[in-house]
């Protein structure tokens, strides 16, 4: 099968479809704020769009050659210097550079085809165009995978591939049009470019949505005050039923209602805070450490026995102690219970290590009571 394409038919496909590309990023950039940067993308893709339409007049109207040549080269110019921009800063989340410096690649272009009219040459404008996409394409591609140790979204490896392989379709091109010899033919160069740039905004939405979704998920699964999982992410990892030697502590805040009458709420809220800190530096991995509820919290000690647990929950009960926020000191109490055999309900554990806690709160507070479960209650 032979498939021919006329050039102007060619700059039309890709008129369309940079344009499509544009109006769905901006969709994208509008409904998230979690997409900051996208918004260059699209205008890129924009940018491209007006690119080829100029292009398209390139080819049929060799009286403005110069000039259309020109805006030709600065515009495609401008449109990767906006991907690789935005690229950068939606992948880290923070702009790479200030917005303005996405006009030297063009600007500089613009005054080196004014001096030196560079951009008449087919082969050459050639080179720089597909060159600039190139370089601009595989740093973003680049800066995708390296962003993947602070944001681990699998999406990133779809958009960085789609960023490579545009990269190199683009880096041949330049390649070819530099040694006047060419490998693939213009249409696959031309179905190559088109389809990964498809790829690339499509993987950049999926990209977009994704890391919403990571933080809906995150909301949805942590306590907003102190950071640590919340209830229901709790009762979500640590299983219904659990086995012997596991270990559930209930830890309650020591007269919270007095600390918050007499320093106010917002330091209330800090002492929680600072106190959900102190607990996390004593949970191992893989214990569960979540906000129960108000000044109550819960831990969720696996394979742990009766001696570790209750060192852990002392050991969290004295870092309590010995921290002061704003020269504030608090203290709590903490209830343990550990399963004595296999296949124990953890609501069963868990209404054990409460009534322990309330044993440690009437032997005066800010201490660890063990649950007789197993045999005699323990204190320290
Ligand atoms: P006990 O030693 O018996 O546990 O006494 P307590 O005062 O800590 O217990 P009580 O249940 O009477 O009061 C709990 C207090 O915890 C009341 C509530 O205002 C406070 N509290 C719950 N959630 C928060 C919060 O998110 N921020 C602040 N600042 N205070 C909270
Ligand atoms: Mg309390
Ligand atoms: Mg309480």
């Amino acid at each position: 099968m032979t498939i021919a394409l006329d050039p102007a038919t060619i700059f039309f496909v890709l008129q369309a479809s940079y344009l499509a590309g544009a109006m769905a990023l901006a969709y994208a950039r509008y409904r998230s704020a979690d997409a900051a940067g996208l918004e260059m993308i699209a205008v890129g893709f924009f940018v491209l769009a007006a690119g080829a339409l100029l292009a398209g007049y390139t080819e049929v109207d060799a009286a403005d050659y110069r000039l259309l040549s020109l805006s030709n080269i600065t515009l495609g110019t401008s449109s990767y210097g906006l991907f690789l921009a935005g690229a950068l800063q939606l992948s880290r989340r923070r702009p790479a550079c200030p917005r303005w410096m996405v006009l030297v690649p063009p600007l500089l272009i613009l005054l080196a085809g004014l001096a030196t009219g560079f951009h008449t040459v087919n082969w050459l404008r050639a080179v720089v165009f597909n060159g600039s996409a190139a370089v601009s394409m595989l740093a973003a591609a680049w800066a995708f995978h390296r962003d993947a140790k602070t944001e681990p979204l699998p999406t990133r490896k779809i958009v960085a591939f789609a960023f490579a392989a545009a990269g190199l379709i683009s880096l041949v091109v330049a390649v070819e049009f530099g040694i006047s010899q060419f490998w693939l033919s213009p249409i696959l160069a031309f179905v190559f470019i088109l389809a990964l740039k498809f790829a690339i905004a499509l993987s950049l939405i999926t990209f977009t949505m994704e890391r919403t979704m990571a933080k809906l998920d995150h909301l949805a699964h942590s306590d907003m005050l102190t950071g640590l999982k919340n209830r229901r992410s709790f009762f979500a990892a640590v299983p219904t039923s659990v086995n012997a030697g596991d270990a559930v502590v209930v830890l309650d805040a020591d007269r919270f209602k007095r600390l918050n009458d007499t320093w106010g709420h917002a330091l209330g809220d800090e002492v929680l805070k600072a106190m959900a800190d102190a607990m996390v530096a004593h949970a191992r991995r893989g214990d569960v450490l979540a906000r129960y509820g108000g000044e109550e919290f819960i831990l969720f000690l696996p394979k742990t026995g009766e001696t570790q647990a209750l060192a852990i929950a002392n050991a969290m009960r004295a870092e309590v102690e010995s921290t002061t926020i704003s020269g504030v000191r608090t203290t709590i109490s903490a209830g343990i219970a550990v399963s004595p055999l296999g296949e124990t309900p953890l609501k069963h554990l868990i209404a054990e290590a409460d009534a322990a806690l309330y044993d440690a709160k009437a032997a005066g507070r800010n201490t660890c009571r063990m649950s007789g479960m197993m045999d005699d209650s323990v204190a320290i």
